[in-house]
C-alpha cells in the first residue's frame, strides 16, 4: 500500500505536494525525492519566509534527485559511465563532497561502508524503488567477479572539479549517505534564511535544529517488528538516522536478501534488523548506520568507536536491543524492552 502511494508520488516526482500550517506555529511542506517522502517542518518562522524557504528547498531537492541518483540518468550515471570507460569527468561541488566524506568514512569503517559498490548493488537488483524484489540471488561467479575488482571510493582521484579512477569497476552509489547529506544541505539553507527551528525528515531519518516552541522536537524510533520502539527528544542540533534490513529486500521462497551488502563478501547482511545513530551531522549518521549494520554484533562497537560515535542503538534479528550508555540516556522506550547497555566503546 505504502509502495503504491509512493509510486503515484513518483509519477509526480519532486512536485511540491503540500504546504500548509497544520498546527499553531508550524509550517510544513512535503517533497518526493530519492524514492522518499521528504518533510520539512519549521516552527515559529514567519509564514512568508517559510514558503520562500520551501520553494528554495524544492529546487535544491530537484537538483539533488537529478544529480545524485544511482540509476536514473543524470550527473552520477554520467560519472559512473566515464569511470567504466576509464575517462576523467567533471563533477559538481556536492558530488565532490559526498565522495570526499565517503572516502573518510569508508576508511574509518574498515570498508564496511563503501559507496563504490554500485555494480554489486545493481547486480543484486537493488537499483529500484519497487520492493520487495522476487527471485533468486545473482550467480556466485558474477559476485566473485565484481569482488575481485575490489571497487573502493578511495580509488577515486579528485583534481579540482574533475574525478577519475584507474579502477573501472568503481560505480558510485550514494544510497547509503544521500539522504543524510540532503538533510544537512537543507538545514544549511534554512539557517542561511534565518530559520533556526526546523526538522528535515527524509522518511523517518532526520536532522532537527532548535526547538518546537517551549519543548524539544520529539522523534519516534521505528521498531523493525512494527510500530515504534521509543522516542528521542532532540537537543539543539542533531541528526537521527536508522538503517534497517526489514523493508527493502529480495526474496525467494522464504529466504530474504536485504538491500545492505557486505562489500567484503558481496552478500546481503543479516543478523541486525536495524541500527539508529544520533550525531550532529546527517551525512555521518546516515553512512554510519549503514556501516554498523554491516559490522554486525561482533564488530559494531569497534566501528562506532572508530567513527567517533557515542549514541548507537542496534536491534538484532531476534528483537534484542543493544545500546550505548549515551543512547540509553536519550531514548524513552515505549514498552518493556529486552536491552543490553554497552558502557564503553
Ligand atoms: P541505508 O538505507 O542508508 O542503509 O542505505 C542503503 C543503500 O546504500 C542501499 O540501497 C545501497 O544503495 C547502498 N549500500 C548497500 N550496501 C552498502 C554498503 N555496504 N556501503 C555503502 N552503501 C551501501
Ligand atoms: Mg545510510
Amino acid at each position: 500500500m505504502r509502495l503504491a502511494i509512493l509510486k503515484i508520488l513518483a509519477l509526480t516526482a519532486c512536485i511540491w505536494l503540500v504546504s500548509c500550517s497544520e498546527k499553531p506555529g508550524e509550517q510544513h511542506a512535503e517533497f518526493f525525492v530519492f524514492g522518499t517522502l521528504m518533510e520539512v517542518t519549521t516552527w515559529g518562522a514567519d509564514k512568508q519566509l517559510s514558503r520562500k524557504a520551501f520553494a528554495r528547498l524544492h529546487a535544491q531537492f530537484q537538483d539533488m534527485h537529478r544529480d545524485w541518483h544511482a540509476w536514473e540518468p543524470g550527473l552520477l550515471t554520467e560519472i559512473n559511465d566515464a569511470f567504466a570507460a576509464g575517462q576523467a569527468v567533471t563533477a559538481n561541488p556536492a558530488i565532490l563532497e559526498l565522495t570526499r566524506r565517503s572516502q573518510e568514512i569508508e576508511e574509518q569503517s574498515g570498508g564496511r561502508f563503501n559507496p563504490a559498490i554500485g555494480g554489486l548493488v545493481r547486480l543484486w537488483g537493488f537499483h529500484t524503488s519497487d520492493y520487495p524484489i522476487e527471485g533468486p540471488p545473482p550467480g556466485k561467479a558474477a559476485i566473485e567477479d565484481l569482488l575481485k575488482q575490489n571497487p573502493s571510493s578511495l580509488d577515486v582521484r579528485i583534481h579540482g572539479q574533475e574525478m577519475s579512477t584507474r579502477n573501472r569497476s568503481v560505480q558510485l552509489d550514494f544510497g547509503g549517505i544521500a539522504k543524510g547529506y540532503a538533510t544537512d544541505l537543507a538545514i544549511d539553507t534554512l539557517d542561511q534564511m534565518g530559520i533556526s527551528n526546523a526538522i528535515v525528515n527524509a522518511g523517518g531519518d532526520l536532522r532537527a535544529v532548535g526547538r518546537h516552541g517551549d519543548r524539544p522536537w520529539r522523534v519516534a524510533i521505528r521498531d523493525p517488528a512494527g510500530g515504534i520502539i521509543g522516542v528521542v527528544e532532540s537537543r539543539e542540533d542533531e541528526a537521527i538516522f536508522t538503517s534497517g534490513n526489514y523493508e527493502r529486500y529480495r526474496q525467494e521462497n522464504n529466504q530474504r536478501y536485504p538491500h545492505i551488502l557486505d562489500p567484503r563478501t558481496g552478500w546481503p547482511v543479516e543478523e541486525i534488523s536495524s541500527v539508529t545513530v544520533i550525531t550532529n551531522e546527517g551525512l555521518l549518521a546516515d553512512a554510519a548506520a549503514t556501516a554498523l549494520i554491516v559490522a554486525g554484533l561482533s564488530e559494531w562497537q569497534d566501528v562506532a568507536y572508530s567513527l567517533n560515535l557515542d549514541k548507537v542503538l542496534l536491534i538484532d534479528e531476534n528483537g534484542r536491543v543493544y545500546l550505548t550508555a549515551e543512547m540509553n540516556k536519550r531514548i524513552g522506550f515505549s514498552g518493556k524492552v529486552d536491552k543490553k547497555i554497552i558502557e564503553t566503546l
